[in-house]
């Protein structure tokens, strides 16, 4: 079954959730019950999401925990207006604690990503939220949130799948004890016919997207996958029964390419 992976403020996560982004409306709260009855145990949402409140109702209807992520939006930078935005995310989901808050992106050219660290580094030393965590940063942005707060984020969350694995960015992570979660973790589908991929998902008599996921969880990273089709839900979490092999990761390793991304630039986002 999932794990958890330990974070480096003494939490742990799920080492596998389901992202909720384009969720049908109205579908969210039976999608995300599906998905916890298929085996998830956390489920990653943001503002910008817009089912904050569906994703709360699912989770307060669940018997066992489930680990949530909330992300604060571009609109919601500055101190005053992420402590505003957490409360209004914090009543929407209707939990007791929110298990993980975000800044969804850096939003450089605003320069107001220290200010809003520094509410969430509030929202933590209160107890509103238990881990605090950024989206989308680069080393640069990371070195400057410790440098000027003294608080390294225990989460990254970051475009990351087969065709673009972030290398550069996992190393420097691995050094600072930062966890990675993968968002876009099946490249939004594309890369499911990736030639390679589907070797290797004969190979093991496992479709394709189960491949891709493994090859995160055994590399430690964290994806969350979005699927609204219970079934692919459940077939993207049916990945523990079964293990890469050294030339399926080398082949995996190869698919890798420095210009893979298909998101937005976080450098230019949200100006
Ligand atoms: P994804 O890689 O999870 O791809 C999702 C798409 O893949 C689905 O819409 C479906 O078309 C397809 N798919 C899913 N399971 C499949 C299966 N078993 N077989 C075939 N096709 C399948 O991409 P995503 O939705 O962009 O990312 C996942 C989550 O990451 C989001 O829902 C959201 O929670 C989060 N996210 C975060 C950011 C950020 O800036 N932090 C940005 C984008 C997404």
């Amino acid at each position: 079954m999932n794990e958890n992976i330990p974070l480096s403020d003494g939490n742990s996560i799920p080492n596998i959730g389901l992202g909720v982004f384009k969720m049908p409306a109205g579908e969210t709260v039976e999608l995300v019950k599906t998905a916890i009855r298929s085996g998830y145990r956390a489920v990653d949402t943001a503002a910008m999401y817009g089912n904050e409140e569906e994703v709360g109702e699912a989770v307060r209807a669940s018997e066992d925990p489930i680990f949530v992520t909330t992300k604060l939006w571009h609109s919601d930078h500055g101190y005053d207006a992420a402590l505003a935005a957490f409360d209004r995310g914090y009543a929407k989901l209707g939990l007791e604690q929110i298990d993980l808050c975000l800044i969804h992106w850096p939003a450089p050219a605003r320069n107001l990503y220290v200010d809003t660290w520094n509410a969430l580094i509030r929202l933590r030393d209160e107890g509103r939220v238990r881990s605090i965590g950024v989206s989308n940063f680069g080393v640069d942005q990371l070195e400057r949130l410790v440098r000027e707060t003294g608080v390294m984020p225990v989460v990254n969350q970051v475009e990351l799948h087969p065709c673009f694995q972030q290398r550069a960015l996992r190393a420097f992570h691995a050094e600072e004890g930062i966890a990675t979660i993968c968002w876009g973790p099946l490249g939004q589908g594309r890369e499911l016919a990736t030639p390679a991929i589907i070797e290797i998902a004969k190979k093991h008599a496992r479709t394709p997207a189960q491949i891709v996921l493994r090859w995160h969880v055994e590399t430690g990273l964290i994806p969350i996958p979005k699927s609204s089709n219970p079934a692919r839900q459940a077939e993207n979490i049916a990945i523990f029964e079964f293990a890469l092999d050294a030339d399926d990761h080398a082949a995996i390793a190869a698919l890798d390419d420095p210009a893979g991304r298909f998101g937005p630039d976080p450098m230019l986002l949200g100006n």
